[in-house]
């Protein structure tokens, strides 16, 4: 990116993970980049820090409650602070060439609307809002003359290799999967996963929430419904092959034969400087993969009576109404309470399939009724845990 053609980002989820990987390559383009927004939880310190150090407009903290501490971290700085929900969704709205959608969790779907209200550009890396709200996100998009880039590296893949096709021609898509960290492990192993296990993953360094998601592979399959909303293929045609070196990111196999396929260091500095960029491209610290070294590159079929978590996603999407919402409900409450130590890895997709299992919602039609949605499901997840 040349120097003078500054351009405007917020990062919603600044502290994260992914948020992280953003600001690295910022940080490599101060000069091409005017930070407007960042925002976090409650992790005030790296906030406070981040904001300074890129001189953003303004910091907020999604927990009201940390909001005085934020305060105090900016004194003297003139950077604004803001606390609580309506204040993401504020910061969110503010204009900005492209906006970063980095929270974990359905708690980012409010801001996320926000600022794909505005119309501008929205890198999507929280999956679970698309998952959660689908066609009224979808249709958001549509009615505000928005733009999603898609920041999970699968979907970004996926993206990449549309480009220049039509999709009337694609056959299929191939969503590639890791497997995580216990993809071998027998049922009895799974039983007895501790926390530190599952978040171990072998290839991606992430958050620890997508990091349980993805030893369950409900992160495959909160993917597999993401997919279907970002682009117009049928659920039939979108299939999962476990690749558990990362190297395939997904690919997109056309009606003459042709499959086309994106490459690239498990790194997810990789999809997001191509949001960055797009449509152009922009350099990155990775070293280019040396596939002589890699050797080889395996597939195999997902085995979902271990892993249940791809079956329940596409029983969920094909059930449609409100069904991927509670999914995705019932998958985060469950996860919190595995991180919490409350219950054994196996009971996540247990009690995600008995949520299921309940009489179902009407598909929303309104961020609210999303949002009311989720907050049934979850409580309704809760209640099951307890008694678990
Ligand atoms: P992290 O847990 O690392 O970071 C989450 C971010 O969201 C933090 O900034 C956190 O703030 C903030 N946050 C958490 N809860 C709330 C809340 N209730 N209100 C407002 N902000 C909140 O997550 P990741 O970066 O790993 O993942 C972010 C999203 O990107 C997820 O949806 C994930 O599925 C998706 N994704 C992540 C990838 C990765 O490599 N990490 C890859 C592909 C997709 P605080 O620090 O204060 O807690």
């Amino acid at each position: 990116m040349s120097a003078g053609a500054s351009r405007s980002i917020s990062i919603l989820g600044a502290t994260g993970s992914v948020g992280a990987s953003t600001l690295d390559l910022i940080r490599r383009n101060r000069d091409a980049w005017r930070v407007v927004a960042l925002t976090a939880n409650c992790n005030v310190a790296e906030l406070a820090a981040l904001a300074r150090e890129f001189g953003a407009e303004i910091a907020v903290v999604g927990d009201e409650s940390c909001l005085p501490d934020l305060r105090e971290a900016l004194a003297g700085s003139g950077i604004e602070a803001a606390g609580g929900t309506q204040a993401l969704c504020d910061a969110a709205a503010r204009p900005a060439d492209l906006t970063v959608a980095a929270i974990v969790g359905c708690a980012g779907l409010a801001p996320t609307m926000a600022a794909i209200e505005q119309g501008g550009t929205i890198a999507l890396a929280n999956k679970e809002a698309l998952v959660s709200a689908g066609g009224v996100m979808t249709a958001a998009v549509a009615r505000h003359g928005a733009t999603l880039l898609p920041v999970d590296s699968e979907h970004n893949a996926i993206f990449q290799c549309l480009h220049g096709n039509r999709i009337e021609d694609v056959a299929r898509i191939t969503l590639t999967a890791s497997g995580g960290p216990l993809r071998t492990w027998n049922a009895e192993q799974l039983e007895a996963a501790t926390p530190a296990q599952a978040i171990a993953h072998p290839n991606w360094d992430m958050g620890a929430k997508i990091s349980v998601d993805s030893a369950t592979m409900f992160n495959k399959g909160l993917e597999l419904i993401e997919a279907h909303h970002l682009f117009p293929v049928e659920l039939e045609r979108i299939r999962i092959v476990i690749h558990p070196q990362s190297v395939i990111h997904s690919m997109v196999e056309y009606r003459d034969g042709s499959t086309l396929a994106q490459l690239g260091p498990s790194d997810m500095r990789v999809p997001i400087a191509s949001c960055l960029a797009w449509p152009q491209r922009m350099d990155t610290p990775l070293a280019p993969l040396d596939l002589a070294a890699l050797g080889e590159l395996t597939f195999f079929a997902p085995d979902e009576e271990r892993f249940p978590a791809t079956r329940l996603a596409r029983e969920a999407a094909q059930a449609g109404g409100a069904a991927p919402a509670v999914l995705n409900a019932a998958n985060e409450a469950a996860v919190a309470a595995f991180l919490a130590g409350n219950i054994v890895f196996t009971r996540i997709a247990v009690v995600v399939e008995r949520i299921l299992e309940r009489a179902i919602p009407p598909a929303p039609t309104s961020l609210a009724e999303v949002l009311a949605i989720d907050g049934e499901a979850r409580a309704r997840a809760r209640e099951l845990l307890e008694i678990a």
